[in-house]
């Protein structure tokens, strides 16, 4: 397969970058150690789209690693992943979707990614045998829908992934299967060069709907490649939705956030969430915003929105829940509404919080609504 020879050929080594970014050997040194626990590997195509002359370039800051995610701040689980597992490689924390992790490999590792725990390095939390989750949610008929995640979903297999719909799309209480992948964005080539996978997804789009989510993160993302990818999987019969991670130093502009998700929307692709950096270790210290400052940010990129467009949530994927953040009350205020509640009580329960001007993330949320 010509994509899995392109990951071959993939950036993997500090010695594959030190040319181009003019390393110093003591920065050689750090960054090994740093790809020794949060491994590094990014396509020839995606490593194309850096410009090597800017130092703060988004694109770069996604993929190369950076000192910083050294710091010793924040936490490995930071949306309950562990407690929401009920059996290894699933997890169930809203009625309706169970969340598959497939694997743990991805065809770019993004620097800013929230399960940096195990990207990567580690199969312990993905599936081991799909007969069992298969029983699981042919027994819990309250589950309508499955995310097939990872890592990247589309690292696996055509015949893993083969296997995948035929299990699912049997099963008569669900009615559609979601794919989460950042292939468009960092190896479209998976797509655009495999018929077998894009024959798969319109064979089995017609028994149950498929949809593919993918992160796009900054409009110069959006190649003729990606489009043309993404193109292929709507063809296919799939429907393609984003959802966007506000990134310090990467699409924390209002103009940049607002290209993106009005180029999303040219492309047929509707974005569903913006969500809030999470405060994971490695990633916190450099990619995450204060809320109020994230806040500002989308509201401003809103103004230049059509109403598709908009229809994007600004959201933090909590412990909780999926928390909207609704806006500044203009009093170091703010206000959020829970979109999706792990507990019944919190569903659709609108508060207020206080926050000071650099708190970036919820950590407790009282049923008053107060921050501890
Ligand atoms: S593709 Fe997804 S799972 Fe993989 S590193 Fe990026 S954000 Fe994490």
């Amino acid at each position: 397969m010509a994509w899995r020879k392109a990951l071959e050929k993939g950036y993997k080594r500090v010695g594959d970058i030190s040319e181009q970014f003019q390393l110093s050997p003591n920065e050689e040194t750090q960054l090994a150690e740093i790809i020794s626990h949060y491994p590094m590997l990014i396509p020839e195509y995606y490593m194309s789209l850096i410009n090597p002359q800017d130092k703060n370039d988004p694109i770069r800051r996604m993929c190369i690693p950076d000192l910083i995610e050294e710091e010793n701040d924040g936490f490995l689980d930071t949306s309950g992943e562990t407690e929401n597992t009920v059996m290894t490689g699933m997890q169930h924390k809203y009625p309706q979707t169970v969340m598959i992790l497939s694997t743990n490999q991805c065809a770019m590792y993004c620097r800013h990614c929230f399960r940096k725990r195990m990207v990567g390095i580690t199969e312990e939390e993905t599936v081991s045998k799909l007969p069992g989750i298969v029983d699981y949610i042919k027994t819990h008929k309250e589950i309508n829908n499955i995310l097939i995640s990872g890592g990247d979903s589309f690292m696996n297999s055509n015949e893993a992934i083969q296997d995948y719909l035929e299990s699912f799309t049997s099963i008569p209480h669900i009615d559609f299967i979601r794919f989460g992948t950042r292939m468009p964005v960092v190896l479209p080539q998976r797509i655009t060069e495999d018929r077998e996978l894009i024959s798969l997804l319109s064979a089995y789009t017609r028994k149950k709907q498929i949809y593919i989510v993918t992160q796009f993160n900054h409009p110069r993302e959006l190649t003729p490649q990606a489009v043309q990818a993404v193109d292929y999987l709507k063809q296919a019969g799939c429907i393609v939705r984003n959802q966007t991670v506000l990134l310090k130093g990467v699409n924390d502009q209002a103009e940049v956030l607002a290209d993106l998700l009005n180029g999303l929307v040219k492309i047929g692709v509707i974005p569903y969430y913006i969500f809030q950096c999470r405060s994971v270790l490695g990633v916190k210290n450099q990619f995450q915003l204060p809320l109020s400052q994230g806040s500002s940010i989308v509201e401003q990129a809103k103004r230049k929105l059509s109403g598709q467009a908009k229809s994007v949530r600004y959201a933090m994927a909590h412990v909780s829940g999926k928390i909207e953040i609704l806006g500044s009350m203009g009093d170091n205020s703010m206000i959020f509404k829970y979109h999706q509640a792990k507990n019944v009580d919190d569903a659709s329960r609108i508060f207020i919080q206080k926050v000071t001007t650099t708190l970036g993330w919820l950590e407790d949320i009282s049923q008053e609504g107060t921050c501890k």
